[in-house]
């Protein structure tokens, strides 16, 4: 089985110093996954990825700290 990238997009970190990166590739089977890179080491440290739905179920997700994280869990 293989995956294809089919869109890499390059965004702004949430403290505004660097990068993080969203690759999302798509297997035989169109099926797709997504891959994030957290290319900023302060926000790799500070911040993790949160996943909320939505009410009609899509998934979406976004970074949260990860200390307000813990509040909340
Ligand atoms: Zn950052």
């Amino acid at each position: 089985m293989s995956w294809d990238v089919i869109s890499d997009n390059v965004y702004t970190c949430p403290c505004g110093k660097s990068t993080y990166e969203v690759t999302t590739e798509m297997d035989d089977w169109n099926s797709t996954r997504e891959k994030v890179t957290m290319n900023c080491l302060e926000c790799k440290d500070k911040y993790q990825k949160k996943y909320f739905y939505k009410s009609d179920g899509e998934e979406r997700w976004s970074w949260v700290l990860k200390k307000m994280y813990d509040d909340n869990w």
